[in-house]
């Protein structure tokens, strides 16, 4: 077209089109609707074409594929910095990598030289939970921003600043719940829940896996984000509910984990209130500070054990990108603060009204500009400290040994593979003793795999190898207590059925290179493998729970065949000619029967069960078929069959019984099918959704207990008494089938491999 005008004009017109070619879109030029629009939102093949446009017009911005998601999609990451830093990228990072282990600085005058000119790095995550989705459409204009803006303020930080952007953690999630809202556009369910978990396997729990690292998604950004960079600050933008705060900085609240280095905790306190601070400079009214949300748990962050600062971002959500109303009324008080009531870490309460995305990326897109500012104006402070925070685990803290040992010789070679694994993944330096050694009057093998204590990341594997003893946090003294984020135990080696060892001595034998760990290997157990093993399926509700996802994981790494069976495939009945054992999952009884109201999803997603899908249950069992029933879907099971079986601490006070995510002692009758091959002495992972039965009826057996005396192996416990010694597995025989209940969860988020043997044992024909 622009050959064809005349050649004067044509000349000025491609000089015009050589200009342009140099010019960023906008967000709006590539989606055609304004960021934060209402009911609008890009999905994952338009933010990633467009991030490719914006690296090929920037100079500021370069554009990495990771690699892909678990169902196949990009995973990128961006680099933006100025065009000058850019150009030198390779030097900065060499700078960084060594600020990051202290061991490789060789003496005042170098690491002056280093803190002089290195960069803040920092990475920035957006909407790992797919619904939360402001953070990943905040992003197309964040980058917009730093691409083209010229302001001092924008140059500040890209001068001192090396930014990583992770634009979005779960890329198969983005685009599915942009796709179900749109489809869901103007009906009654427009803005309702996805029937399926947002990350294929893990759900909402895809951000409770960075420690574990089972994930695709975890993993590409632990090794080619966290790892390759050791960033100085991570910040990981979500949302929360709507009749909350408009958004949540740090300060956490307590407890944090004891082997986070005090200068992390003071790092994120301090740009946690920057950042509140300066929203509230802006007009941003209704941010909190210290409330909610606590720092005990690893699995959600990596960063406080690797000199990083983690910043948690929380904002008021919206149904999906259809604005809400919220009255004064309906604002709720959290912990630690009141949504309608002004106080010291909440000083400017929002007073209600109407709430939209463009709000939410609003706040967003500030947060994350107070933070790059505050990480780009005390960038020697942020360098300084994270080569401290080093120094002092190269030093090693006065309360870790001297180093940790996992013998050779071991049974249980699945769950040392996996520690193993996660240490070296987390860049903790892992050695093999290279002969046989004694040490604290103990006798090792050769082959023994050596942890010392003195070096950058050791606090990790101390979080992960030592036992937890989560504070008693009360309401008031006597009173209720408060509840943990998340969960109060992680101890590897109980829950992978590892021994390790703690060493007051320094090992005194010659050590290998540090080693790596490849990926998983698991081999079924025979019973499973072969023309005689069981036909398996699992139940997936529309009201999916993520522990149902958690263990298709475990069965698809080691390739166990199974069938996945929706609410019409069980209705249909007929099931004992096709399966011999069903999984049901932990789910509510309601939730299996009922699913979701009608007009809370299109009509082929209502509904549960329902009585044919009942009724071909329990038929199923009285065929031949075997039910294995794990925690709320016990009380399903138990009404199926009218079992004489009740949960002993159902009902009981908070301050009376209280296991919100603890490891237990088990006791396992090996002389059953359930416990063949498992040690007697176990572990349970206990949580709220847990039972310990009371039986009272002849066709039940106990297969395992809780253990008696006190329970507790880790965590956190009040009134153990209540399941010590209490029934934790049973089997019934009904009709020519028969039922398993676990009361406690044998798949806790892929890692109890200590139990594992209990689930695959329990699918038996
Ligand atoms: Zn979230």
């Amino acid at each position: 077209m622009i050959r064809r005008v005349v050649p004067a004009l044509g000349a000025v017109l491609l000089a015009v089109v050589a200009a342009s070619a140099q010019t960023v879109p906008t967000p709006l030029q590539a989606f055609g609707f304004d960021i934060g629009q209402d009911r609008k939102l890009a999905d994952w093949t338009q933010l990633t074409s467009y991030y490719e446009e914006v690296a090929e017009t920037s100079r500021r911005v370069r554009i990495d594929t990771l690699g892909e998601s678990t169902k196949g999609r990009p995973f990128v990451m961006l680099t933006i910095t100025s065009a000058a830093n850019q150009a030198r990228l390779a030097e900065l990072h060499d700078i960084q990598m060594k600020l990051a282990d202290p061991r490789k600085i060789s003496g005042d005058a170098e690491l002056q030289h280093l803190l002089d000119q290195g960069k803040t790095v920092v990475l920035i995550t957006h909407s790992i939970h797919a619904t939360e989705v402001g953070g990943a459409q905040m992003a197309a204009r964040l980058v917009w921003r730093l691409a083209t803006s010229d302001d001092p303020e924008i140059k500040e930080i890209l001068d001192n600043v090396i930014l990583l952007d992770i634009p979005s953690l779960n890329p198969d999630g983005l685009q599915w719940v942009v796709d179900w809202y749109k489809q869901g556009l103007g009906t009654p369910w427009e803005g309702g829940p996805l029937p399926w978990l947002y990350q294929f396997y893990t759900g909402h729990d895809n951000n409770r896996d960075w420690y574990a690292f089972t994930q695709d998604e975890t993993v590409l950004t632990v090794t080619k984000a966290q790892n390759a960079w050791h960033p100085q600050i991570v910040h990981d933008i979500h949302q929360m509910g709507a009749t909350q705060a408009r958004i949540f900085f740090p300060p956490y609240i307590d407890p944090w984990e004891p082997n986070v280095d005090p200068a992390i905790t003071t790092a994120v306190n301090q740009l946690g209130t920057w950042m509140a601070a300066d929203l509230e400079a802006e007009g941003k009214r209704g941010a909190v500070v210290a409330g909610v949300y606590d720092a005990f748990t690893p699995a959600r962050a990596y960063q406080h054990y690797h000199a990083g600062a983690r910043i948690l971002s929380e904002t008021a959500s919206v149904r999906i990108a259809t604005p809400v109303d919220i009255s004064p009324d309906q604002l709720r008080p959290g912990r630690g603060y009141d949504a309608s009531t002004s106080s010291w870490n909440f000083p400017d309460p929002w007073p209600g009204g109407h709430w939209t995305l463009k709000d939410i990326v609003d706040y967003q897109e500030a947060g994350a500009l107070a933070l790059l500012s505050n990480a780009a104006r005390n960038r020697r402070y942020w360098l300084k400290n994270f080569y401290e925070i080093g120094k002092r685990a190269v030093d090693k803290w006065d309360r870790w040994p001297e180093a940790w040992v996992i013998p050779a010789d071991q049974t249980n070679q699945t769950g040392v593979r996996y520690v193993l694994r996660i240490l070296t993944m987390a860049d903790v330096e892992v050695h093999k003793a290279e002969a046989a050694f004694s040490a604290d009057g103990i006798r090792f093998p050769a082959g023994s795999w050596v942890v010392p204590m003195h070096q950058p990341y050791a606090s990790f594997a101390q979080a992960m190898l030592e036992v937890q003893h989560y504070p008693d946090l009360r309401a008031y003294p006597g009173g209720p207590p408060l509840r943990p984020y998340d969960v109060t135990a992680q101890t590897l080696p109980y829950l992978m059925d590892v021994d390790a060892v703690a060493l007051d001595q320094p090992v005194g034998v010659a050590l290998s290179a540090p080693i790596s760990v490849p990926r998983f290997a698991f081999t079924l157990p025979a019973h499973l493998r072969g023309p005689d093993a069981p036909r398996v399926a699992i139940y997936k509700s529309w009201q999916e729970p993520m522990d149902e996802g958690w263990t298709r994981w475990v069965f698809d790494e080691y390739r166990l065949k199974y069938d996945t069976l929706h609410d019409a495939d069980i209705r249909r009945g007929g099931l004992a000619s096709r399966y011999d054992v069903i999984v049901l999952q932990n789910q509510r009884a309601q939730s299996i029967r009922n699913g979701f109201r009608a007009n809370q999803v299109p009509p082929r997603y209502a509904g549960g069960l329902g009585d044919h899908g009942v009724a071909a249950l329990r038929e199923f069992v009285q065929a031949g078929g075997r039910i294995v029933a794990v925690e709320q879907a016990v009380d399903f099971v138990t009404d199926l069959f009218g079992l004489q079986v009740s949960n002993a601490v159902d009902g009981l006070p908070s301050q009376d019984f209280y296991i919100p995510g603890s490891i237990l002692r088990l006791r396992v009758d090996t002389a059953t099918d359930v416990g063949e091959g498992a040690e007697a002495e176990s572990v349970a992972w206990f949580s709220g959704n847990s039972q310990a039965f009371n039986v009272n009826d002849d066709r039940v057996k106990v297969l395992a207990r809780y253990g008696s005396g006190d329970p507790l192996l880790s965590g956190w416990e009040l009134g153990g008494s209540h399941v010590a010694g209490q029934p934790a597995i049973l089997e019934a025989s009904l009709g020519r089938g028969s039922v398993v209940l676990f009361g406690f969860q044998p798949n806790y988020r892929g890692q109890s491999v200590a139990t594992w043997p209990l689930l695959f044992n329990a699918l038996r024909r």
